[in-house]
């Protein structure tokens, strides 16, 4: 599964790339809300972390950009303006969910690991790897890059499984 965080601050960034990735995420990252719109619209992202204050146009535009444009990936905003205005002004832009700051790590992969389930089902639960292989194999049939982003274990699966 390939994410894409919108987010201006270098640190928060990196972190939350570190942790995505650490967790078996494929994470992309734009500084600003320009950006992040091109960036969604090349349409290779399964999943968008926005941060609500961004230079440019802002983390709520960008939602509303989105939406206009009929894009149905999951989107979540992440963002200090936490309250109940807040939250539901973020999901009436067209957010799925809202996330407010300070957060634990563990809650938003939780947040974000309750979105795949809802939208792909539960299998998955038992063997991610094999499930974002696969999924790989199906968005990417001409290319074989995606074996470098997986387990050995997934990858002697779905070779066991073209045989
Ligand atoms: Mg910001």
């Amino acid at each position: 599964m390939r994410i894409l965080i919108v987010e201006d601050d270098d640190k928060t960034a990196n972190y939350l790339t570190r942790g995505l990735s650490e967790s078996g995420y494929i994470v992309d990252r734009a500084n600003d809300g320009d950006t992040g719109l091109t960036q969604t619209l090349e349409g290779i992202y399964d999943f968008l972390i926005v941060d609500k204050r961004l230079p440019g146009v802002d983390g709520l535009e960008l939602v509303r950009r989105l939406r206009e444009r009929e894009l149905t990936l999951p989107i979540l905003m992440i963002s200090g303006l936490a309250s109940i205005a807040d939250r539901v002004e973020g999901l009436q832009a067209g957010c799925d969910d809202y996330l407010g700051k300070p957060y634990a790590f563990s809650e938003l992969l939780a947040r974000i690991e309750a979105n795949e389930w809802w939208r792909h089902g539960h299998d998955h639960r038992r063997n991610p790897r094999v499930r974002d292989l696969f999924m790989l194999w199906m968005e990417e049939p001409r290319g074989l890059a995606w074996i470098e982003l997986v387990s050995p274990d997934a990858q002697a699966w779905l070779l066991g499984w073209m045989d």
